[in-house]
C-alpha cells in the first residue's frame, strides 16, 4: 500500500520562524497576526485605561494582561460587564484597587469623544488625529457613517488609513466593543 508519509509529515509540521510568545502564531512581518492574541488585547485595554483615553489609571498594565490572558475581555467594551467572580480571578488586586477601577470605569463614561476615539486604537490614529477627526465628524459615530472623500480631507490621512479606519468600524469585534460601550452608559452619537 502507498502510504504517503512525505506529503502527511508536511502537512503537520509546524510552520517555521519565530512565534508569538503568548499565543504561539507564527509572526508575519515581524507581528503577531492572530487578532484575538492576548498581547494585542492586553495592548488595547492598556490604550483605553490610559490618561489620554478613558482615563481608568487604577486598571495598568498587569491587569490588563491578566484579563486579557484569562480570555475575560477581548475589547474595551467587556470591560464593563466584568462581574465580581471575574474581578476575583486577578492576582494581587486589593479590594481597595478593585474599588479604583470601577468608581474611575463609571467616571470613563464622561470622557471626551476624542479621548474615547483614541482609546478605541484605530489604525494610525493618534491623540492628535482623534482630536481633527472629532472636531470634523463631531462624534465616534459620525466618524464612522463619513464618506471617504469627506475622511480623506483630513490632515493627516491618506488613502490607505482612510481604507483601514472604514475597515476597522466594519470588523466584527470592533462593532461589539462599540455597541458594548454604547449599552454601558457611553454616548458614542452627537453629544
Ligand atoms: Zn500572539
Amino acid at each position: 500500500m502507498f502510504f504517503p508519509f512525505q506529503a502527511v509529515a508536511e502537512f503537520f509540521k509546524e510552520p517555521s520562524g519565530p512565534k508569538c510568545p503568548e499565543c504561539y502564531s507564527v509572526f508575519i512581518d515581524g507581528a503577531c497576526p492572530n487578532l484575538d492574541c492576548p498581547v494585542k488585547v492586553a495592548e488595547w485595554i492598556t490604550r483605553w485605561c490610559s490618561p489620554e483615553a478613558a482615563k481608568i489609571p487604577a486598571l495598568g498594565q498587569a491587569e490588563a494582561g491578566q484579563l486579557a490572558k484569562l480570555r475575560l475581555v477581548l475589547h474595551p467594551g467587556e470591560l464593563y460587564e466584568l462581574g465580581q467572580g471575574d474581578w476575583d480571578r486577578l492576582e494581587g488586586v486589593s479590594v481597595d484597587q478593585l474599588a479604583d477601577i470601577q468608581g474611575q470605569m463609571g467616571g470613563s463614561k464622561l470622557a471626551e469623544p476624542s479621548a474615547v476615539l483614541y482609546g478605541l486604537k484605530l489604525p494610525g490614529v493618534d491623540e492628535r488625529l482623534a482630536k481633527r477627526l472629532i472636531e470634523a465628524f463631531s462624534s465616534i459615530d459620525g466618524l464612522r457613517v463619513s464618506k471617504p472623500e469627506r475622511l480623506q480631507q483630513i490632515e493627516g490621512i491618506d488613502e490607505q488609513q482612510c481604507v483601514e479606519i472604514h475597515r476597522w468600524f466594519r470588523d466584527s469585534v470592533n462593532k461589539k466593543a462599540l455597541t458594548m460601550l454604547e449599552q454601558n452608559g457611553f454616548n458614542l452619537g452627537e453629544q
